[in-house]
């Protein structure tokens, strides 16, 4: 086990920036995922933990160890990928054990560490057959039995549930969080779903286009996301995002007109912030409040007109429509059969619930909490 320590890490692809500048502190035993859409570096980024991609500039610390210009087999990481790349012609038995073979360890050991990893990923029975005879879920477990078996000191995984069905997934997702409540082994997982992110982590690092957004607990990231990146990424279905104006400053909040000329109060700083200044206001789905139904604070309601009813049984979404273009949706529990296309809606805002970001994309600093 060891902690793992990117250092203002850059990496240039043919002149190309992929990565710039990115500072992250792994702790040992830490289940870290980085989470960004396709393309933002996550794989180069786990990849120069691997020790299979050199980083341009800064450094990798595994341990106590400076490793940045180790070899792979020199970082004592094991790695899993989502094509699970075993041997066809050999059985599970053999593909699980082909690294301590090649490391020329005692039959017996061998035997153990395989017969131990196959019990833990309950493929004991599968050991006598060859890949083409395993299901998908399978192949994956024997790709991670084979990391298993090493004992490194940090797992490292590259979207390993991508290529699983969506149950499959669910199912996986739950046994890899078990395993590492097990094997108490420092895991770096890369994964473009929020979902797997938010489920399985102790700690998210967002990455976009190749800069790291924010590192936090999911619910630091679900609660308080630093810019409009984070807000849309973190959370499903999407933060809602509004144009609004400045209305007033004061010590304690900055009021903000809404669509429909509905003033809002928020707990931000508004120390640069004068009446006419343009933001962008957030809100979650989940944080909209049917006016009819709500019990809690209520700093704000707004009235639209409902556009789109999406029953999903234990819970609504309705889209609405609220002054000029703009649209709002929520998501509230229960089923809600009163509620159709063309009806009037009242919906109610709490002032805490909601975020307010510059025209940059930055969230503004809270007075509270
Ligand atoms: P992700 O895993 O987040 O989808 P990658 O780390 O694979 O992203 O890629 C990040 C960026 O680097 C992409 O624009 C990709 O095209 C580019 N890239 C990755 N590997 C190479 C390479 N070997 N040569 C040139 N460009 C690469
Ligand atoms: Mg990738």
């Amino acid at each position: 086990m060891a902690q793992v320590r990117l250092n203002h890490i850059a990496k240039q692809f043919d002149g190309q920036s992929v990565l710039a500048d990115i500072n992250i502190d792994i702790r040992d035993g830490e289940f870290m995922v980085f989470v960004g859409p396709s393309g933002c570096g996550k794989s180069t980024l786990l990849r120069t933990i691997a020790g299979l991609e050199r980083a341009t500039s800064g450094q990798v610390l595994i341990g106590s160890d400076e490793v940045t210009h180790a070899p792979p087999a020199r970082r004592g990481v094991a790695m899993v990928f989502q094509s699970y790349a075993l041997y066809p012609h050999m059985t599970v038995f053999d593909n699980i054990a082909f690294g301590l073979k090649l490391a020329k360890k005692p039959r017996e050991e061998v035997e153990r560490a395989v017969h131990a990893a196959a019990e833990l990923l309950q493929i004991e029975h599968l050991l006598g057959r060859k890949p083409a005879a395993l299901s998908g879920g399978q192949r994956q477990r024997v790709a991670i039995g084979r990391s298993i078996v090493r004992e490194p000191r940090v797992f490292l995984f590259d979207e390993p549930l991508s290529n699983l069905d969506a149950a499959l997934r669910v199912q996986m997702r739950v046994e890899l969080i078990k395993l590492h409540r097990r094997l108490g082994t420092t895991v770096v997982y890369v994964t473009h779903d929020q979902v797997e992110a938010m489920t399985m982590a102790d700690r998210i690092a967002v990455l976009n286009q190749g800069r790291l957004e924010q590192l936090g607990t999911p619910l630091e990231l679900y609660r308080r996301p630093n810019n409009m990146f984070v807000a849309g990424f973190i959370g499903s279905p999407k933060m809602n995002f509004l144009d609004v104006s400045v209305a007033a400053v004061d010590e304690s909040g900055v009021t903000v007109r809404l669509p429909g000329e509905v003033s809002l109060k928020m707990p931000v700083a508004g120390e640069n912030l004068a009446p006419g200044d343009e933001l962008k206001f957030g809100v979650r789905p989940e944080h909209v409040g049917l006016k009819a139904a709500v019990e809690g604070q209520v700093d704000a309601t707004v009235s639209g007109e409902v556009v789109v009813v999406e029953h999903l049984g234990g819970e609504i979404l309705v889209h609405l429509q609220i002054a000029g273009e703009s649209t709002v949706e929520l998501k509230s529990p229960g089923t809600h059969d009163e509620i159709s296309c063309g009806d009037r809606l009242d919906i109610v805002l709490n002032a805490d619930l909601c975020h307010l970001f510059n025209l940059e994309g930055q969230a503004l600093t809270r007075t509270c909490g």
